[in-house]
């Protein structure tokens, strides 16, 4: 609150109220897409073209960009090279490219790690090793009658059934997969995650809404007794700006926005 201190209690409650009543009002009125490239009517924005990357930092297909069985990105990563000296690879940080000389020192010196030491990742998953997915068919029928996009593919499923808690990422790494969902559906807007709870509700099936999993409270892992299809909500495709109020310094995005979308779509006056 910039005007804090100056103000009495009443003002401020004052103040707080009429915010409340301006967001209420941005709520609840339609929107209007006469009001510019900013502000998009729910559902009939354009969606990204296939193939088109310009849109969404992250893809359906999000084991393309990010480690499977790790923290982060695919190309991001301490690597030593041929004389022993820490690199950072990739091309996303500042720290990308660079070659830091003192890191093993340091790192072997405070920690008392041996960096010859590897401990060797298993392969991803095989899909004939994943347990066929319990689809829920009638909720299928109704996802696909929705044009709402899905994979019961055993890689989509894999990567949804788990966050970064380390004991699930060593799980990964030893190659112990463990109840995974049975189908992985991504939204593109609020009537689509509508569409899909209330499918939900119908059939009797399991959502478990997926944001960026990273999740280290062991949120996103399946239960093991759970006899009903188990559906991962992933939001990732969900990355609009729907309004910006500038004088109240409030904004409306959708549930799967990342930092990056935030930055770049913003208009450039923001
Ligand atoms: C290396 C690392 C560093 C971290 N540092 C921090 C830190 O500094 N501060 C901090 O607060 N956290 C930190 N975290 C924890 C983690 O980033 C947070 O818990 C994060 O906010 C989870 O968001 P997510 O979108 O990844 O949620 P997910 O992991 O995808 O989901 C978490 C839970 O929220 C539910 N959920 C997800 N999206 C929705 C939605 N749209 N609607 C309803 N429910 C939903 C999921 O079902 C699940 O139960 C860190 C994690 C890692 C791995």
């Amino acid at each position: 609150m910039a005007s804090g201190s100056s103000s009495s209690i009443p003002d401020r409650q004052q103040i707080a109220r009429q915010r409340l009543r301006i967001i209420a009002g941005h709520l609840q009125k339609p929107l209007d897409p006469s009001d510019g490239d900013i502000s998009a009517r729910e559902c009939s924005a354009p969606d990204k073209q296939p193939g088109d990357t310009t849109t969404k930092s992250v893809p359906r297909r999000r084991q393309e960009v990010m480690k499977w069985n790790g923290w982060g990105y695919n190309d991001s990563r301490f690597h030593f090279n041929k004389k022993g000296q820490a690199e950072f690879t990739g091309k996303r940080y500042k720290l990308s490219g660079m070659i830091m000389p003192s890191l093993k020192e340091w790192f072997e010196g405070t920690f008392g790690a041996n960096v010859q030491h590897k401990s060797v990742a298993s392969a991803v998953p095989s899909p004939g090793s994943v347990k066929p997915p319990a689809l829920n068919q009638a909720f299928v029928e109704g996802v696909q009658s929705a044009g709402v996009p899905f994979s019961s593919d055993a890689e989509d499923r894999v990567f949804r059934g788990h966050g970064h808690c380390l004991h699930e990422i060593f799980a990964l790494r030893e190659g112990r997969v463990g109840r995974v969902p049975d189908m992985v559906v991504w939204p593109n807007c609020h009537d689509d995650v509508v569409t899909i709870v209330e499918l939900a509700c119908k059939h009797n099936v399991c959502l478990i809404p997926y944001g960026g999993g990273t999740s280290v409270s062991s949120a996103l892992e399946c239960p093991l007794e759970e006899t009903r299809s188990i559906v991962s909500l992933d939001t990732s495709q969900m990355n609009r700006i729907l309004w910006i109020d500038e004088k109240n310094l409030t904004a409306h995005v959708e549930a799967g926005i990342v930092g990056q979308d935030l930055e770049r779509l913003r208009p450039p006056a923001v």
